[in-house]
């Protein structure tokens, strides 16, 4: 079975928890200041564009094919994520913050 990545969830000593490997090398982002995501260039207004997620650490984010589409670091593409799925302020951001504090346990 081939790896997955992208957007994850792994599995390891008993743990479950949501992950990002770069598309290109399947290295595991583990700094998400140190991934992007890449999107269709020619997509059309109504469209939808599955992202490419991408490491800066072997440099896949400037490689071809992927160096001229349009694109985010990771950091960014989280919150703008977050924005449009409800999260509009930072005080919203920093609630749903404290409530995730059960993930320091999984
Ligand atoms: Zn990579």
């Amino acid at each position: 079975m081939p790896k997955d990545k992208g957007f994850v969830v792994r599995h390891e000593r008993g743990r479950t928890y949501p992950a990002m490997v770069c598309e290109t090398c399947g290295e595991i982002i583990t700094d998400y200041r140190m991934a992007g995501v890449v999107w269709n260039r020619d997509y059309k207004d109504g469209e939808r564009s599955k992202v490419t997620v991408l490491c800066k650490t072997n440099g896949c984010l400037t490689k071809e094919p992927y160096a001229h589409f349009p694109w985010q670091e990771m950091r960014h593409f989280a919150l703008w994520l977050l924005y449009n799925s409800g999260v509009k302020t930072e005080a919203e951001l920093v609630k749903d913050w404290k409530e995730g504090d059960w993930m320091a346990d999984i």
